[in-house]
């Protein structure tokens, strides 16, 4: 990665060229093949396109490639004009591009980074738009590229000069301080060098949230007890982490590239690689021309976990340790650590009483080598839980009717979700995890769960080596009085009921969506062709349990899978797995008719068995999301293991009591 520090003045590129996105889809191939030029000064923020999302910049066969360069000759693949795409391989970078323009909310839709990568590596220095999606915002920043709005473009069009200040004078002090260090990479390496003085925070002490307490132990450069505020821009080091083989690559690469091929971690013993993403990724026709990527992403975390020495989780003989998500809860998050991943649902680890969210591939390779990571304090919201379930429901239903209420109306969005509360003590810490796994699909910023005996008790069965009295030591708890912008919510659990999210109608305008929330006593009779238990939020032991327990008083039943009913389990972990073999529902499931899969990923992202084939499919699902496509083309309905067990047998979506089979 070369120095990219941007000048302190900013003017165009003699020679270079302006691409405006317009609505006009014409005007862009235009632009591309022809040599058109167009000017802001006759344009209007209207004429250009809206809501670009990430998948349109870098659709998910471009992410099969790891090396920015290639995934630059894809960049905008997914643009497509009477089913042909409007950028052909190669049509941003030949097109001598420096400034890309577009309108509203830039980037939005998944995190990918790549998104980010595709403009940077095809020449774009300068990204315009009118507003951006906020994780497609901090990608870019962490890349170096300067963001501005249209009327900056038309007086750089008028041939003036911008002092690079006003580009960065909507940051915080630290993003300023990176964006005129050319991104993240440099702006770690002057850091680590002690060429940076980091502003002290002004913050007074006060009472704070779990999150909030977790930061402000991790903090670099500042005073011991030093507080934070929610917004407060910061360095705090990181306990741990992990990458998947859909992302080591990128991180290996980069690492290499900024530090030299002989690079080394200083604390690899905290950092691990996992094997659980495409390991079944052929019983997915689409994926099936791209398996020789596949299998390159696959070799370069190999490499990667070769030349670093970080925990190693790779299949062997073809089978997956497990869900990183899973395998790290079990194995090495610590109770108080503070963790970030190259995955969205890392926040699963935050029922262990931890600080755990998901980044990019540049963030990660940043703090897996350099220990320490720019945080932005977030929000925090917190539920109160009180009560117990009624028999039939678990914490599934819960979370699908916080997402259906308090996600729905944004109160969850970008902020820490706390959990607490007497209720809490009655969900099992596997119920706990499933509460902070899908914190992602609330658009929150994290889950966090209090710290409880149970809790600690969890930790020493599942790590033995761990000291009792020292992970006491390590618990949070959020303090008397402390603030909460998204407000304090009690939930009364013994008020929840059996629940699904359905999958709406897409082509009438209703996306199928994890916050279409509905009881099922009122959907009616929805007939099925699949159950799928499985997926970080529902591969867990207890699971697993929930999963036999409706299985078992199916055989006592005398029954077996419905007929023209596929149901699959898919266990978490090789734990998990070990378990249902112990207790022996391994062979109850073969009994009654379901189809075992072995640990990792699968269907919940399209590539195992368990995907629907035809859009006529409809599934029950045990996984976090139902986004439409993700899981197959049909239908899907997310909801809890207990319903997608008893819908199994009774070929409808039931949800479980005990007399269902009498
Ligand atoms: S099981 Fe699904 S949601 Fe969980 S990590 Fe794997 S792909 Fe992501």
């Amino acid at each position: 990665m070369a120095d990219r520090r941007p000048p302190s003045t900013i003017t165009l590129t003699p020679g270079k060229r302006v691409l405006f996105l317009t609505k006009d889809l014409d005007l862009i191939k235009q632009q591309l093949y022809d040599g058109l030029e167009l000017q802001m000064k006759d344009l209007t923020v209207d004429d250009l396109l809206d809501d670009i999302n990430t998948d349109v910049m870098t659709p998910a066969w471009v992410c099969f490639d790891h090396d920015p360069a290639e995934i630059a000759k894809n960049a905008y693949a997914g643009l497509m004009h009477n089913g042909l795409r409007v950028f052909r391989e190669n049509a941003l970078k030949d097109g001598q591009f420096e400034v890309i323009v577009s309108g509203q909310r830039k980037g939005t839709g998944s995190s990918r980074e790549t998104a980010a990568q595709c403009e940077r590596w095809a020449g774009i220095n300068i990204v315009i738009a009118a507003s951006f999606a906020p994780i497609h915002e901090r990608n870019n920043i962490n890349l170096g590229q300067l963001m501005g709005n249209h009327a900056m473009l038309e007086r750089l069009q008028a041939g003036e000069s911008i002092a690079l200040s006003e580009f960065t004078a909507k940051y915080d002090p630290v993003t300023q301080l990176i964006v005129e260090h050319g991104g993240l990479f440099p702006f770690a390496k002057a850091l680590k060098a002690g060429e940076l003085d980091l502003a002290p925070l002004n913050t007074p002490s006060r009472p704070m949230t779990m999150a909030e307490r977790i930061i402000s132990r991790n903090l670099v450069g500042q005073p011991e007890g030093q507080c934070v505020k929610p917004g407060d821009p910061v360095i705090a080091e990181v306990q741990g982490g992990y990458s998947h083989e859909f992302t080591t690559a990128q991180v290996h690469t980069f690492l290499a590239e900024v530090y030299g091929e002989a690079y080394t971690l200083p604390n690899p013993d905290k950092f691990a690689v996992f094997e659980d993403h495409l390991l079944y990724a052929h019983h997915n026709p689409k994926f099936v021309p791209f398996m020789d990527k596949v299998q390159t992403l696959r070799d370069l975390q190999v490499a990667f976990q070769q030349h670093t020495g970080v925990r190693d989780y790779s299949a062997i003989d073809g089978v997956s340790p497990g869900i990183c998500h899973q395998v790290a809860r079990e194995e090495f998050i610590e109770v108080g650590d503070f963790i970030q991943a190259t995955d969205s649902h890392t926040c699963m680890g935050g029922a262990s009483n931890a600080l755990t969210w998901g980044v990019g591939a540049t963030e990660y390779a940043n703090l897996v080598s350099a220990g320490f990571t720019f945080v932005k304090v977030p929000e925090s919201i917190r539920f109160e839980l009180v009560g117990s379930l009624n028999p039939g429901c678990t914490a599934k239903d819960v979370i699908l009717a916080i997402l259906a209420d308090h996600a729905r109306k944004e109160l969850t969005l970008n902020r820490s979700m706390e959990f607490g509360g007497p209720g809490l003590a009655s969900l099992s810490v596997d119920e706990r995890a499933t509460l902070c796994n899908m914190a992602t699909e609330c658009s929150g910023r994290t889950g966090i769960c209090e710290a409880d005996e149970a809790l600690l008790e969890w930790m020493i069965k599942a790590q033995p080596h761990l000291s009792l009295a020292e992970q006491r030591a390590r618990s949070v708890k959020p303090d008397e009085g402390a603030h909460y912008d998204g407000g304090v919510h009690i939930i009364d659990l013994s008020s929840i009921v059996p629940m699904v999210a359905h999958p709406g109608d897409p082509d009438q305008g209703v996306p199928s969506d994890p916050t279409n929330g509905a009881n099922i006593s009122d959907i009616g009779e929805v007939a099925i062709n699949i159950a799928y238990g499985g997926s970080c939020t529902a591969g867990k032991e207890d699971d697993i349990a929930y999963y036999a327990q409706v299985c078992q008083a199916a055989k006592d039943a005398g029954l077996k899978v419905k007929a023209g009913v596929d149901f699959y389990i898919q266990y978490g972990s090789g734990q998990v797995k070990a378990l249902a073999q112990r207790m022996g529902w391994h062979d109850l499931f073969l009994e009654v008719g379901v189809k075992l899969i072995d640990p990792g990923c699968g269907a919940c992202i399209g590539a195992g068995p368990g995907v629907s084939i035809t859009p006529e499919q409809v599934t029950v699902s045990a996984i976090n999301r139902n986004f439409q496509g993700r899981s197959g083309p049909g239908k899907l309905y997310l909801a809890s293991p207990l319903t997608v067990a008893a819908s199994a047998f009774t070929g409808t979506i039931s949800s479980w009591q005990d007399d269902l089979f009498a």
